[in-house]
């Protein structure tokens, strides 16, 4: 198999592809998305499973090897495992991940495994039965601990658990998650909040710095660094004493990591976006509903992607959803 052929405009090589197969979710997090839900897209102007799965085909002999299908949330979508089992027989796709809050895994997860499906993200912000409800705002009635079993009793590993860490709201569990990865071979990785986007309550205030959330957790013993689990994205990990698993932070607000970015991402309704929070954009599922080769496109939005987010020097609210944007 070849390298990776398709480098940026700052020579970073580009790898792999968030998909976003629908724009809507069963939750409304805090942070993510408002309680009256967004302006949801048209279903004719989504992308098929066909047609997603074509434009993996066309990116892969350019060096795509990973994948992360996501959401909105994705497994609210009809017959997930059937585009999984799609992706997985294209050349060259190496890894195939999912993020998810969880709640419909312990129905999905044996299917999707079975399908091809590597492992999962999951969403979990609250071990607290009323705080998860008051967090998501939606009453599914399924803990954390039980859709990462589900997911682990499936084969789907490694498991990383991702915690989106909100001063006053559930920054006193930093502990009680950690501890899930001194049980587990779970992989508990600690978000940054980026007030961004459609929230309308949470502000720069409730951001906790990743240093903040490493403080927390050493009360729990000596941390060492980590390489931590396979699928490498934004995280430094770390480990506490023989833990079977790790404890990650995501820091977007406090240390970038854009240099390193080796990631774009295909919107619902099939735009490419080569920075999460930027809106350079390509339009992908017009041209590809007309049959013209996508190569160029691709090429043209690599050479456009920015060297590094902006979110610092946005101002709150001027921002869309990532929801929006396809998480
Ligand atoms: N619905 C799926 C889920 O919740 O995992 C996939 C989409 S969700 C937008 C992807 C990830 O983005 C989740 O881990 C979520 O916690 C995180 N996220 C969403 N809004 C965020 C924000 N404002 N700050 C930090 N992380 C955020
Ligand atoms: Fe839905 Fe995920 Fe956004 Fe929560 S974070 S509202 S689960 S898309």
């Amino acid at each position: 198999m070849s390298d990776v052929v398709l480098r940026d405009q700052f020579g970073r090589g580009i790898e792999y592809l968030r998909i976003s197969v629908t724009d809507r979710c069963n939750f409304r997090c805090l942070y993510c998305m408002p309680l009256e839900g967004l302006e949801w897209l048209p279903k004719r102007d989504i992308l098929s499973y066909e047609e997603i799965t074509e434009v993996v085909r066309q990116l892969a002999p350019l060096g795509l090897r990973r994948l992360r299908i996501t959401g909105g949330e994705p497994t609210i979508r009809p017959e997930l495992p059937a585009l999984v089992r799609q992706l997985r027989a294209v050349d060259g796709i190496q890894d195939i991940a999912l993020s998810t809050n969880g709640v419909k895994l312990p129905a999905l997860a044996a299917p999707l495994r079975e399908a091809g499906l590597d492992r999962v993200n999951l969403s979990a912000d609250s071990l607290r039965d009323d705080r998860i409800v008051a967090i998501a705002r939606r009453n599914l009635g399924l803990s954390p601990v039980q859709a990462a079993q589900a997911a682990e009793d499936a084969g789907l590993g490694p498991i990383k658990i991702n915690v989106v860490v909100m001063r006053g709201i559930n920054d006193d569990e930093v502990a009680d998650f950690a501890r899930l990865a001194m049980d587990h071979p779970w992989h508990v990785r600690f978000i940054e909040l980026m007030p961004v986007g459609e929230m309308r309550d949470l502000t720069w205030e409730h951001v906790v710095p990743s240093d903040e959330i490493l403080q927390r957790v050493s009360a729990l013993g000596v941390l060492t660094s980590d390489a931590g689990p396979k699928g490498n994205g934004p995280a430094q990990y770390y480990r506490i004493g023989g833990s079977p698993g790790t404890i990650g932070v995501i820091t977007p607000m406090t240390h970038t990591y854009c240099g390193s970015c080796n990631r774009v991402r295909l919107t619902a309704d099939g735009r490419l976006r080569t920075c999460l929070y930027g809106d350079h954009e390509v339009n992908l599922r017009d041209p590809l509903r007309s049959g013209e080769a996508l190569e160029p496109l691709f090429r043209k939005a690599l050479a456009e992607k920015p060297k590094e987010h902006n979110l610092l020097q946005m101002q709150v609210g001027g921002l869309r959803a990532l929801s929006q944007v396809g998480g």
